[in-house]
Order: structure tokens, then C-alpha cells, then sequence
């Protein structure tokens, strides 16, 4: 969320990031309900300061024993009582209002966000590793997964509907140990981690900038004012939400979680396999900073290193690209997205995205720290992926394919399955 004042000020700048970030803002709406919200705001302190004046008045003139003079000033008070009423529904409605329109307001840019549409306009920062070569006809996961009898997807299917899995036997300790490995390194990186709930409150998902534009990609509990997260993200912030917080060290967490997400919109895109699926698990880094932007953006480069560290123990071929204003989301003030190599698709496929909120999250959960002038001060909050299963096993599997069908270990992931160096082809 911004704060009124911030976009009284900066009206362009506003207007320009929400054409950026292709959002729908009604900016001249906002403006007006807080002209009005101030306007009926003055009229109601004044009638309130009027009412107890005629009061007090009343009360002396009673004293003096001057009833009719009292009765007189009683019939005032009723009929500024009157205003006042109208002047309170009219104010409570305008906050109501302003307050509703606030949180449709896009978070600007960094400076060096690439401007662009789409995904498509993501600058390519760097690369690290080069697309796998093979002398072979490479398998892709879902025939890979076949193979070795570890993805099963119509029977998935058959039970959760579209974009459903199973993963079994090997499948499930790779899944496992990717899972592993990204709690170890951001373990022994300061990182807190945790088992988080998916069942999130609405409030958790306003608040942390998911609603209300992400309503559509959210499943609701019925009849229980719940739904289920699509990230750990909620929960992770949401656990401090109305706290004054120590980040004298940024807090680092890491939270473990089942995300879920409806995909609405995404009909007919990444069918095939395991890349875009309504279930998925996810180990996600949270840090919480001082509002300081030179310190989010170190903690923004600390985070993305530790995606591309576990990436790297994975041998993995990827890149990182600048994220534009047109692939952001509204509460997004720079974003990177990795990309790593998928040999079925001939691609790089998205596996982490890593952002800076700026004040923007800890503005809407209320959530401060102490200043060192002793004044309480939003706090900047970030987040990225550490490692999202099974997306994540699509590039494991597929770069790490030998002709045979057999599937080479990253020696990191070993020590989590029983020192195994290879999954062996099936005869
Ligand atoms: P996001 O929270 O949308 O930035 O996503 C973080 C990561 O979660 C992505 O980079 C993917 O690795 C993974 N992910 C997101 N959506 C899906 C999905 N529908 N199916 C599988 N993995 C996903």
C-alpha cells in the first residue's frame, strides 16, 4: 500500500507506473473520495467542537438555574446532532472508500526496471552455464519419469483432475531431497526455516498485497472464510503482522509449504507434464530489513545468491533476468527472475522470482521497527523462491539425462539419497 500523502504528491508518477504495470488504478477516483474524506473530515471536527461549546453551555446555564435559556441551547445541540449524523455516515463511507482504492495502488519502480509489456521485454542479466549439448535424442521429464516409474500423471489426473501428478518411488526422494538441500543451504545461511500454514485467513492475503486483484487465483475454502495460499509468503510476513520487529540483522526466514494456485488464465499453457500444476511445494526465503533502500536492495542480491548457490550445488545450467514493469506484479518494486535451462522445452523455464516490496507489504501489516531517532518506521520486506518442486525437477532430470536413460546425481544431493551417484535406466 502507498501512503495518501505520498501519492498526492507524486500523481504522475503514479499514473505512469500503473499504465507500466498494465493495472487498472482509478487515480481521479482516489483523489476525489480523499477530497472529500478531508473536507467531511473538518466539518465533522467542527460540528463535534460546536456540539460540546453548546453543551458546556447547556450545563452552565442549568447551573445558573436559567432553564429556559437551557432549553434553548439543548434545541441546538439536537439539530447540530442532526448534521453531525449525516456528516459521520458521509465520512465513514469516503475512509471506507479511500481505504478500498489505496490498496489498488501499484508500488513504482526501481530505476533500473526495464520498461516492456511482457515477459517477453525481461532483460537477460547473465548467464551461468550454457544450454546443455547432447549427441543423443534427449527424453523430456514426463518420458523420463515413465522410464524409472517416478511421475505418473493420469493417474494424477484421475484423482485431482487437470494439471495433477504423482510422484513416486525415486520421484518423491528427488522431490525430497531438492527440498532438503534448499532448507540446509539457507539453514546455514542465518535463514530460520519453518512448516507454515497454507490454510491463510483473508485478511493475511489483503495484507500482504495477494488481494484483492489475486482473488481469482485462489482457492477459497467453502463456508470457512479461509483459502489456501499460493505461497508461504503470506504466512511468513503475516507472522509479524501489528509487531514492532528488532532488525538490527535483517530477519531471514525460510518457510516450507504446499503452495496452490487456480492458474486461471493459463488455459492451454504448459500442459504437458509437471511445469505448471495446481499443488506444488516450495521452499520460499522472507527477509525482513530496515527501511532503508540500500539495505533491501543488499538483502535483494543476498537472496538471489542464495537461489543461484542451490542452482549451482544442482549443476544446472540458468539465468537471471531484469523483470519489466509489464511482467510485475502491483506490489513489486524490482523483481529478478531465474531461468533455467529445460531441454524438453528448448527453453529457459522460470524456477525462482525474487523481489523487493519496499514498505509496500509492512505499510498494509502494519509491521515497524525503531528507528535509531527512536521514531517507528515501516519495514522494507523481500522474497524468493529457494526451491519449488516439481518444477524444479524438470531441469534436474532432463539436463542431468544420459543416453541410456539413467540420470546423473548432483554430487550435493547425494548425502540425501543414500549416496546414490546414479539413477540407473530401468532394463
Ligand atoms: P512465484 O511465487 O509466482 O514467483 O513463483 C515462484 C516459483 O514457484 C516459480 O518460479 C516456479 O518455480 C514455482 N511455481 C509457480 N507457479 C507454479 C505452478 N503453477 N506449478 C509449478 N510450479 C510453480
Amino acid at each position: 500500500m502507498l501512503d495518501m500523502g505520498f501519492i498526492r504528491n507524486n500523481q504522475e508518477l503514479v499514473r505512469v507506473t500503473a499504465e507500466r504495470k498494465r493495472v487498472d488504478f482509478p487515480l481521479e477516483e482516489l483523489l476525489e473520495k480523499d477530497d472529500k474524506r478531508r473536507r467531511l473530515l473538518r466539518e465533522t471536527e467542527d460540528l463535534r467542537a460546536q456540539r460540546n461549546a453548546l453543551t458546556r453551555e447547556v450545563e452552565s446555564q442549568l447551573r445558573h438555574g436559567n432553564r429556559a435559556e437551557a432549553e434553548e441551547f439543548k434545541a441546538q445541540v439536537r439539530a447540530i446532532g442532526g448534521r453531525l449524523a449525516e456528516t459521520e455516515t458521509g465520512l465513514a463511507e469516503a475512509e471506507s472508500r479511500v481505504k478500498e482504492l489505496l490498496l489498488l495502488a501499484p508500488n513504482p519502480v526501481s530505476a533500473d526496471t526495464p520498461i516492456g509489456a511482457s515477459d517477453k521485454d525481461n532483460m537477460e542479466l547473465r548467464r551461468c552455464g550454457e544450454p546443455t549439448v547432447f549427441d543423443f535424442a534427449v527424453r523430456d521429464h514426463v518420458e523420463l519419469g515413465e522410464l524409472h516409474g517416478m511421475i505418473d500423471i493420469p493417474r494424477g489426473v484421475k484423482a485431482g483432475g487437470a494439471r495433477s501428478y504423482t510422484l513416486k518411488g525415486d520421484g518423491l526422494y528427488l522431490h525430497l531431497a531438492v527440498q532438503r538441500l534448499a532448507i540446509d543451504v539457507l539453514t546455514e545461511r542465518g535463514f530460520t526455516v519453518m512448516d507454515v500454514p497454507s490454510i491463510v485467513r483473508p485478511e493475511t492475503l489483503e495484507r500482504t498485497g495477494f488481494f484483492p486483484g489475486g482473488m481469482d487465483q485462489t482457492y477459497e475454502l467453502a463456508g470457512e472464510n479461509r483459502w489456501l495460499a499460493g505461497t508461504s509468503e503470506v504466512p511468513l510476513v503475516s507472522l509479524y503482522s501489528d509487531e514492532v520487529i528488532d532488525v538490527t540483522e535483517p530477519v531471514r526466514l525460510g518457510g516450507l509449504s504446499v503452495c496452490f494456485r487456480r492458474e486461471v488464465g493459463s488455459a492451454g499453457r504448459d500442459v504437458r507434464g509437471l511445469y505448471r500444476v495446481h499443488q506444488f511445494s516450495k521452499i520460499e526465503q522472507v527477509v525482513l530489513c530496515e527501511g532503508d533502500p540500500q539495505v533491501s536492495e543488499a538483502m535483494l542480491q543476498e537472496i538471489l545468491g542464495n537461489a543461484e548457490h542451490i542452482l549451482q550445488l544442482l549443476e544446472l545450467p540458468y539465468r537471471v533476468v531484469a523483470v519489466c514493469t509489464g511482467d510485475m506484479s502491483l506490489k513489486t518494486h524490482k523483481q529478478y527472475d531465474i531461468e533455467t535451462w529445460m531441454p524438453g522445452r528448448g527453453a529457459y523455464g522460470e524456477t525462482h522470482s525474487a523481489s523487493n516490496l519496499l514498505d509496500f507489504q509492512a505499510r498494509r501489516s502494519n509491521i515497524r521497527y525503531q528507528g535509531p531517532d527512536g521514531k517507528l518506521r515501516y519495514c522494507h520486506t523481500l522474497n524468493n523462491t529457494a526451491a519449488a518442486t516439481p518444477r524444479l525437477l524438470i531441469p534436474l532430470l532432463e539436463n542431468h539425462q544420459r543416453e541410456d536413460g539413467s540420470i546423473y546425481i548432483p554430487q550435493a544431493l547425494r548425502k540425501y539419497l543414500d549416496g546414490r551417484e546414479l539413477l540407473s535406466a530401468p532394463a
